[in-house]
C-alpha cells in the first residue's frame, strides 16, 4: 500500500549509517565496547544504576521475571490491554498471568482498583506498562506493592523519554524493559534494555542475559578471563554492536524527536475538538511527561471500527489498533479470565479504539490532513 501517510516513521540518517560503518570496520561485532557505551548512556537518560542491553524487549520482560523469582505456581497482575509480549514473558516462567483493568477511557492504564483486587496469596509481582508513554499512577502502585512485598516490572517500551516526578518512566518499580523494535520512538530494528537498581538483580539479569556465563567473550579478549563457570540456566539474549551503535545515535536525538511528537499531539488535540467533537481522545490530561509514543482516539459509541478503518485507508491514511485485549486471544483461552476478574472497561474501550500516525517528521499539514479524513470517515 502507498500510504500517503503512515502510522510511523523512523527518522535515520547519515549519522546511523557511519555509526554502522565504524563498527563494522572495527571488526568486533559482538557485545563489547560500543554496547557498554549505549548501556551507560541509556542508563544516565533514564536515571538508572544499571542498564543492560538485550535483543529486544520480550526478552527483556523474560529476563525481568526470572531475575524477581517468577515461576509455576507463581501470579502475576498484568493488564489485558497491553503487547501479548507483556503476558506471554509471565508463561515463559511458568507462572499464570491474571489481568487487570485500566483506568477510564480517559486513562488507558492499569487501575490500582483493578489490581487491587486481582491479589491473591498466590501474587509475586505487578508488571505495568506505560501506554503510549504516558504513565500509570506509579506513586499508587508502588505504595501498594510495597505493602503487599510484591515486585513491581515496568514494561516501558512504549515509554523511552517519559518521566513521572522528573524520574524516568522504567526507574520506578524494580526492573523496567525497553523496546528498540523499529516502531518504537528510538529505534535498532531489533532491540532492547533492562534498567535497574538493584546491583544483585543487575547481576541476574547480565547472568542469564549470556547463557548463565560468570565470562564474557569481550572479557576474555580483553585478557580478563581464559575460562567461566555456568552458573544458571541461562540464554541468548545478547544484542551485538551494531545494533548497539544504531541505538546510541538514536538515543542521542530521543529527546529532540520526543518533543516534535508533542507538537504533533497538540496539533492533534486543537484539530479533534473543532472538526470532530464526538471523538473522545484519551490522555487529555495526564501524569508526567509523555513519550508520545502513540496516538490513540476512541470512536463513539456504536460507530463500527472496521469502517472508519476503511475509509482512512480510501484517504491513504494508515490506521491502527492498540490492542485487542489478551485474555480474548485463543492462546490465552485455557486461563479463563471470565472466572477471574471481569474487565468492564478494557471490554468497552477495545472496540472503539484506532491509533492515527503519529511521528516526529508528522507536520501540521499533515495533522490537518488525518482530522480531515478522520471528520469524512465517520459520516
Ligand atoms: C513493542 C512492545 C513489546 C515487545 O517489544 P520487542 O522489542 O518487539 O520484543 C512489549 N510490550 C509492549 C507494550 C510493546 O509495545
Amino acid at each position: 500500500m502507498d500510504w500517503l501517510i503512515p502510522l510511523g516513521d523512523v527518522d535515520f540518517g547519515v549519522e546511523e549509517e557511519t555509526a554502522v560503518l565504524e563498527v563494522l570496520r572495527s571488526r568486533w561485532l559482538t557485545m563489547g565496547a560500543v554496547t557498554q557505551s549505549f548501556e551507560s548512556e541509556f542508563a544516565a537518560m533514564v536515571g538508572s544504576r544499571h542498564a543492560i542491553a538485550v535483543n529486544n524487549a520480550t526478552a527483556a520482560l523474560h529476563l525481568a521475571c526470572l531475575a524477581c523469582g517468577i515461576g509455576p505456581g507463581d501470579e502475576v497482575i498484568v493488564p489485558s490491554l497491553t503487547f501479548v509480549a507483556t503476558a506471554n514473558a509471565i508463561r515463559y516462567t511458568g507462572a499464570t498471568p491474571v489481568f487487570a483493568d485500566i483506568v477510564s477511557e480517559h486513562d488507558l492504564t492499569v487501575s490500582v482498583d483493578s489490581i487491587e483486587k486481582c491479589l491473591t496469596e498466590k501474587t509475586r509481582a505487578i508488571i505495568v506498562m506505560h501506554y503510549g508513554g504516558y504513565a500509570c499512577d506509579m506513586q499508587a502502585i508502588m505504595a501498594f506493592a510495597n505493602q503487599h512485598g510484591l515486585a513491581v516490572i515496568e514494561d516501558a517500551a512504549h515509554s523511552a523519554g517519559s518521566t513521572l516526578e522528573g524520574r524516568g518512566l522504567g526507574s520506578w518499580g524494580r526492573v523496567g524493559c525497553y523496546s528498540f523494535f523499529s516502531n518504537k520512538n528510538m529505534t535498532t530494528g531489533e532491540g532492547g534494555m533492562l534498567v535497574t537498581d538493584d546491583d544483585a538483580t543487575a547481576d541476574k539479569l547480565r547472568n542469564l542475559r549470556s547463557h548463565g556465563m560468570t565470562a564474557m567473550t569481550w572479557e576474555r579478549h580483553k585478557g580478563h578471563a581464559w575460562s567461566y563457570d555456568v552458573t544458571a540456566l541461562g540464554y541468548n539474549y545478547r544484542i551485538d554492536e551494531i545494533h548497539s551503535a544504531i541505538g546510541r545515535v538514536q538515543l542521542g536525538k530521543l529527546s529532540f524527536n520526543n518533543g516534535r511528537r508533542a507538537q504533533a499531539v497538540a496539533r492533534y488535540h486543537e484539530l479533534l475538538q473543532e472538526l470532530t467533537p464526538s471523538v473522545t481522545v484519551p490522555f487529555q490530561s495526564h501524569r508526567g511527561v509523555s513519550s508520545y509514543h502513540i496516538f490513540p482516539i476512541l470512536l463513539p459509541k456504536g460507530k463500527d471500527r472496521q469502517a472508519f478503518m476503511e475509509g482512512m485507508k480510501s484517504h491513504r491514511i494508515q490506521t491502527s489498533i492498540h490492542y485487542p485485549p489478551i485474555h480474548r486471544f485463543s492462546a490465552y483461552a485455557s486461563l479463563n479470565q471470565s472466572a477471574r476478574m471481569p474487565l468492564p472497561i478494557t471490554e468497552e474501550v477495545v472496540g472503539r479504539e484506532v491509533t492515527l500516525p503519529l511521528y516526529p517528521g508528522l507536520s501540521d499539514d499533515d495533522v490537518l490532513t488525518v482530522v480531515q479524513a478522520v471528520r469524512e470517515s465517520m459520516n
